[in-house]
Formats: structure tokens, sequence, C-alpha cells
């Protein structure tokens, strides 16, 4: 697979998955209504959004099977790949200027060209502060390691050269807090346009000194190829389609936010990080993408990595768990299904304690049997419905680490909640099978109508 956006786009549309916008629309909350109104079926392309020349796109893989597709897998085949892509780095290809010229070069402005303004960034929410560059991938390197870090951010404008960060306690932080120490800057390039895979691995959970450019190598089967920035010493991948190059600045905080978040909550105003812009590159009519938040583009970016992550971790207490869903109503953050072939009593529930240990904000856990559908709400709660009886079924540990966002959290400390719905394994299961219409499967209507 090609890490190429445009490429992806063109299969996208060909596939039905994209939807194009001709009518010029507004920035300010109408793109992200039309957007909102269209996925999860649809991502869209905007061809005309007012007060800017650069066409938007969003939900550039707006369901698992269209984030699956864009990597060429299918939906069950995406964890083992992504933690097979965590185990198997493959170093990034780094092409030399005089291998230009590169198209993301095609016009840089730098200085007092610089003017955040030419991009269609969004307003998405009602409350949102300011309008918001959210499918940036964010680019570090370690000052002590030069090892590069890539994660996403949100980036609130503040002016023409400047941004606000909210750098939550993860890799970008950690390395900004060892350049801060320095009294120094942290360089920092913001790529925008890229293929849904670089996405897709900027979100795995990772130890600090990998680098989530050589996990997108994998997943997409080659190296990621890399250029020079104009004004860092910082690459970005050569297939994007707009570059933001700055520095994160030391002893600066300013306020940002209010912002819609991905629980479907707003993430309020505080003092964040700054980001001085000294350079913005970008191709002949490049393409700008948003995430619009909450949106399932938004949360399958965060709640693949996790169910890969916890698979991963559960199997090796509980061999014999099928797969996990961690669902979108709980932001793909909260709410963790597990299917199990269950064969020793007790079994669920240890899936449940490896399940809150993959990540602290899992909070709900739900064991099922494989003849459960995880990704079918209508039969978990058929299972909560048939196989459940709390006085024996369900536990809650008090009092751990949660996440701030919750806003039933006290700042953060917070329940746990785990539900075996597992049929009990000494008990007759006849009683629990599913009714069945034979044949139904073999049926096809357009025969009868
Ligand atoms: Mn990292």
């Amino acid at each position: 697979m090609k890490p190429i956006l445009r490429e992806w786009l063109t299969e996208a549309e060909a596939r039905g998955l994209m939807k194009r916008v001709r009518r010029e629309v507004s920035p300010i909350h109408e793109l992200a209504a039309v957007g909102k109104l269209l996925e999860p079926q649809y991502g869209a392309f905007f061809e005309r959004v007012a007060g800017s020349a650069i066409p938007v796109v969003t939900g550039l893989a707006a369901s698992r099977e269209a984030m699956a597709q864009s990597i060429g897998l299918s939906v069950r085949e995406l964890p083992d790949r992504f933690n097979d892509a965590l185990t198997r780095l493959t170093p990034c290809k780094t092409l030399n200027r005089e291998d230009g010229p590169f198209a993301v070069k095609a016009h840089i402005l730098t200085g007092e060209q610089v003017d955040l303004g030419i991009l269609p960034a969004c307003l998405h929410h009602e409350k949102d502060s300011a309008r918001y560059l959210t499918a940036a991938l964010c680019i570090v390197k370690d000052p002590e390691t030069g090892i590069r870090n890539v994660s996403i951010h949100r980036h609130e404008i503040k002016d023409r050269s400047h941004l606000g960060a909210l750098l939550l306690p993860r890799h970008t932080n950690q390395i900004f807090r060892r350049a801060e120490a320095l009294g120094r800057p942290l360089e920092i390039a913001l790529a925008i346009g890229v293929h849904p895979a670089l996405l897709l691995s900027s979100q795995a959970t990772t130890r600090l000194g990998v680098d989530e450019f050589e996990i997108g190598g994998t997943l997409l089967g080659e190296p990621i190829e890399l250029v020079p920035c104009e004004t860092v010493d910082l690459e970005v991948p050569v297939e994007c389609e707009i570059v933001i190059e700055g520095r994160i600045l030391p002893n600066v905080r300013e306020n940002e936010g209010p912002f819609g978040e991905y629980p479907r909550t707003y993430g309020p105003r505080a003092p964040r990080h700054v980001i001085e812009v000294t350079a913005i590159t970008h191709r002949d009519t490049p393409i700008y993408h948003t995430i619009i938040p909450a949106s399932m583009e938004h949360l399958l970016l965060g709640g693949i990595p996790r169910e890969a992550a916890m698979l991963q971790l559960v199997r090796q207490t509980t061999p014999n768990v099928k797969s996990v869903h961690i669902t979108p109503a709980g932001g793909c953050r909260y709410h963790a299904v597990i299917q199990l072939d269950q064969q020793y009593k007790g079994e669920a529930k240890n899936a449940i304690f490896a399940a809150f240990a993959s990540s602290s904000e899992i909070k709900h856990v739900t064991v099922v049997d494989t003849d459960i559908d995880i990704f079918d709400t209508q039969d978990v709660e058929w299972a909560l419905a048939n196989r459940v009886q709390a006085g024996r079924d369900v536990f809650v540990v008090t009092g751990a680490m949660g996440n701030k966002l919750d806003p039933s959290s006290a700042d953060g400390v917070s329940d746990k909640l785990g539900i075996d719905a597992t049929i009990p394994v000494d008990a007759e299961r006849g009683r629990f099978q599913k009714i069945h219409i034979a044949g139904m499967e073999n049926i096809r209507l357009e025969d009868y109508l």
C-alpha cells in the first residue's frame, strides 16, 4: 500500500465511502455539521470552503471497515497486524534535498509570509474557543536521544503565527519538558493530509523511544519516506499536503479551550503550551484534513490501537479470549466488551482484571461468550439481559485512576465495574441457547419479493 492520501481518497470515492460536496460551506460549524451527518457511512470532501482556497476532507476512514480497507486488511486482521507492527519496526527512508523537487515544498512561506489564516481550519462545536487543527501529525525529536516521536494533539489557532496546544502527559509532553529544563524551545513539525495508516500508527500505545512512523512502515509494508523541513531540524512525510513548522516555547503558557472532545463533553479552558510558527509549506492546491471531534474517525483512531494493546495483554492471562471491542459510545476509551471461549470457572474475571490493566481509561468491562457479536450492542445487551445475575456476576473496584475528562469522576479518580455475562461453566447450556429459524441464513429475499 502506498501511504498517499490522494490515492486512498480516489479509492475511497470509488468504493462509495466518500461523498463530494460541491456547494460552498462555511468552516464555522457548517462543515462539521455536514460531515457529522454523513459519518460513519461516508467521509466528505468539501470542494469549496468559505474564506480559503483550500478544499477540506473529513472522515478519511469513517468506519472500522474503511480504516481496515485503507491498509488493505479486513476488520478481523487489524488488531493482530497492528500488534505485529509494534514489535517489527520498519526504519524510515529520509530523502535528501537533491532528491526533490518535492510536491509539499511547492510553496514555502517563512517570516512575514507565515499566515495560519490561509488554512480552512474549522470551528467544530458550539462552545469551542477558536478554529482548531485536529488532524495534524505532530513530529518532534527527543533532545537527548534524537529519536522521533509522532502523535496527534489539538491546536487552537491564536493568530497568524501562533498555536495553542494541549499536550497531555504523554510522549510529546515528556520530550518538551526535557527541552524546557534546558531552557530551550522544542522544534515541532505538524503534517496535515496524511494517509490513514500514519494517523493510526501515531496512536499506538508504545514506549517512549519508538518512532511511530516505523510502525506505520510495517503496517503499510514499505518504509515511510521523509523529507527535511525548512526551518527546523525535523523530517516530515514526503506524501503529505501541508506542513507547519515551529517551536513549542519554553516557560510560556496561555489559556486554551474550551474544546469539544472525544467523550462528547467539553474540555475546559486552562493555561497550556504555545507554538510559534516559523514556516508553512504546502502543495499546489493542497487538501486540508479535519477530524471532527467525537466522530467515528476520531474515536476509531484512538480505539483500534487500544483494542490491539488490550487484546495482547488480556491473552497473556486468559488465552481463550477471542477478541475485544472498545465501544464508540464510551468514546472508544471507557467501555470494553471481551469475547471469551470460556473453559474454566473464573476465567472471565481474570480477563476483566487484565483489561483494566491495559489502560487507566477503561472503566466498565463486560465479558461475553463466543455466540455474542461484540460489535453489535443489541447482542451484548441481550447477553446482559439473559446471562447476568448482578449479585454473582458484577463487581466494583473503587477509587482507581480513570480519566479526568469523565465528568462523573473525582478529578480522574474513578470506580471500575466488571460484568461477567458469560454462561456459567457448569450450567446446563441448552437453557442459554439463542433461538434460531432453521435455514434462514440461506434465504435470498429477492427470490420471494
Ligand atoms: Mn510515542
